[in-house]
């Protein structure tokens, strides 16, 4: 008797990790509206979780649930429907899939959440359609996504720059403590970059990533690095949000090494020397009314990665 055809696997577990920028300078607006970016990411301990199962041919069906997941649309307009759809599509198959989103990244928070999603989809969608596609393959899909993705699948420290989608790797030393201070509500990137316009740009001369901060990082030693973290988003950030300037400078109370807007805010990145230092913030953080809650992260960690099959 012939052997019955091999289904594809029943469920494919991917995580992705959240970002934080370490460095973000910002060149004013391009013709087309776009501003381009010279950017350090850092891939943190703050994981989006995405099961792909199998669906009936050209059905896309998405779930959230986790945190925010209320102000997540379930449809075609969730990046992470966009990213199966894109795969699908390039393949020139009618494929389905049934997508459950798990999310522990706070939404809007300039953590690149909802890119995480696109990064864990593609890669999940890459395994369950058995498209055999690594990371290098999916990158230019994830390009085409959105700014933030093709970092979530890269992870680790990278340099981004164009709109942030060109990504290559940074030379960087051990791993960093940072504690996370998530505010109440959100903010949303394009405001905030309308309101850098509205501020007038300071395009930082040279238009580039610091030699400081990328020897700092080349060392290891979290001293050196506090003092190179730069976002030019942070001034419209704390303009939008001014609860934040508070928030800002607690680092100082505190004796933080650093203290960062991640990427268009609101979240608020202290980087500190150890652990135990991690956990006193954060308690000190959640105490403070400042902030909605906070969290302890250590970075660099690896970009999206299969969990199981
Ligand atoms: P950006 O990536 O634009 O800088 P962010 O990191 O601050 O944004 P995200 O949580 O990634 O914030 O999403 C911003 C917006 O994108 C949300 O307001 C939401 O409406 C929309 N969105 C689409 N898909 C998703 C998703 N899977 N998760 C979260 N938000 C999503």
């Amino acid at each position: 008797m012939a052997e019955p055809i091999l289904p594809g696997p029943l469920a494919v577990r991917v995580r992705a990790p959240a970002k934080i920028n370490l460095t973000l300078r910002v060149g004013p607006a391009r013709p087309d509206g776009f501003h381009p970016l010279a950017t350090v990411y850092q891939a943190v301990s703050l994981y989006e979780e995405v099961i792909a199962m199998p669906a009936e041919p050209g059905v896309i069906d998405i779930r959230v649930s986790g945190e925010g997941a209320d102000q997540v649309p379930a449809d075609d307009r969730n990046l992470a429907h966009r990213a199966a759809a894109l795969l699908a599509r390039r393949t020139g198959m009618s494929l389905g899939v049934r997508l459950s989103i798990n999310k522990s990244v706070p939404v809007a928070a300039g953590l690149a959440g909802g890119s995480a999603d696109a990064a864990a989809t593609l890669l999940a969608c890459s395994v369950l359609w058995e498209l055999d596609l690594d990371h290098e393959e999916l990158l230019p899909l994830a390009a085409e996504l959105g700014s933030d993705v093709p970092f979530a699948l890269l992870g680790g420290t990278a340099v981004g720059s164009g709109r942030g989608e060109a990504v290559a790797p940074a030379l960087a030393r051990g791993s960093y403590h940072w504690v996370l201070a998530f505010a109440d509500g959100g903010l949303s990137t394009p405001a905030v970059y309308r309101r850098y316009d509205e501020l007038g740009p300071t395009p930082p001369e040279p238009f580039e990533v610091s030699a400081g901060l990328m020897n700092a990082l080349r060392s290891g030693d979290a001293r050196r690095l506090g003092p190179e973290l730069i976002n030019d988003l942070q001034a419209p950030a704390l303009d939008l949000m001014p609860s934040l300037r508070k928030l800002v400078a607690l680092a100082e109370e505190y004796q933080a090494l650093g203290v960062v807007v991640s990427g268009s805010g609101p979240t608020v990145a202290f980087l500190v020397e150890s652990e135990a230092d991690a956990v006193d913030l954060t308690v000190a953080l959640s105490g403070s009314g400042l902030c909605r809650s906070a969290r302890y992260v250590t970075g660099p960690v690896q970009g999206a990665r299969v969990l199981g099959v």
